[in-house]
């Protein structure tokens, strides 16, 4: 049970991001405040999901049962979360690019939220632990793709960098749509949240790089220049999204 295994360190780092979500608003004082799920990487800005924090606030959640679609959706997101992972780690190797690296620790922690989930509810793993590999034989095609792709031009990587933040944007959505249960929808929120950091980070390095600029494929207009004309959100989504506000905007104009 990782998450009773509380260390002074953690213990440490969850009195300090204590004391940020209070200084920030981010909690009522009718309410104790939760660790935040999800930490920003200062240097970087990359947003990866603290699984110790995620414990926690998924135990006060009954688990219940799934339906056919949530229980799918899981397997689903589980393997798109790692396909993010295996596509930025070999984009990585081709490019040397940090943005590739960076991200990519960012979504490891977010396929292992996600199998949390999975071990939660009693669900089978589909992930396989080889790079590239998958069950779902659309995420299969979709990794050659956009590896094939990414391997064209840094421009192109970067590129597909920005697609697979789309895609994961646009499926969680659809999953968050499908469930009822607080757990799962928390886990999501909050890796859409990443999903939108990744998104500028990728769109962004991409300006920079190439001067070229990002048309969406996947989402509509308006909502990609609603992402994208915004700063880093820090602060983890859920739970009335309090902690959303706080870092929205805060000028790091990624
Ligand atoms: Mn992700
Ligand atoms: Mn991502």
């Amino acid at each position: 049970m990782k998450h009773y295994r509380l260390t002074g360190g953690i213990l440490a780092a969850l009195t300090l991001l204590t004391l940020a979500a209070c200084s920030t608003g981010a909690a009522t004082e009718s309410e104790p405040a939760e660790p935040d799920i999800v930490v920003v990487d200062e240097e970087t800005g990359v947003t990866s999901v603290d699984e110790t924090a995620l414990a926690l606030q998924i135990d006060t959640y009954p688990a219940g049962d799934l339906t056919a679609e949530e229980a799918a959706g899981l397997l689903y997101m589980r393997e798109e979360e790692k396909l993010a992972h295996d596509v930025y780690v070999t984009l990585y190797d081709l490019w040397g690019l940090p943005v590739f690296q960076n991200i990519a620790s960012s979504e490891l922690t977010h396929t292992e939220a996600v199998k949390t989930l999975i071990d939660r509810y009693g669900l089978d793993d589909p992930a396989a632990g080889t790079v590239g590999s998958f069950t779902d034989p659309t995420l299969q095609s979709l990794y050659d793709q956009l590896v094939d792709s990414g391997a064209e031009s840094l421009e192109s990587a970067l590129r597909a960098g920005a697609a697979v933040e789309e895609i994961d944007i646009f499926d969680l959505q659809e999953r968050i749509a499908q469930t009822d249960h607080g757990d799962i929808a928390l886990v999501y929120e909050n890796l859409m949240q990443g999903s939108r950091n990744h998104l500028r980070a990728f769109t962004s390095t991409l300006e920079r790089q190439t001067g070229e600029s990002y048309v969406p494929q996947y989402l509509d207009q308006a909502s990609y220049d609603e992402i994208v004309s915004t700063g880093i959100e820090t602060g983890g989504a859920g739970r009335g999204g309090a902690g959303n506000a706080g870092g929205r905007g805060n000028g790091r104009g990624r």
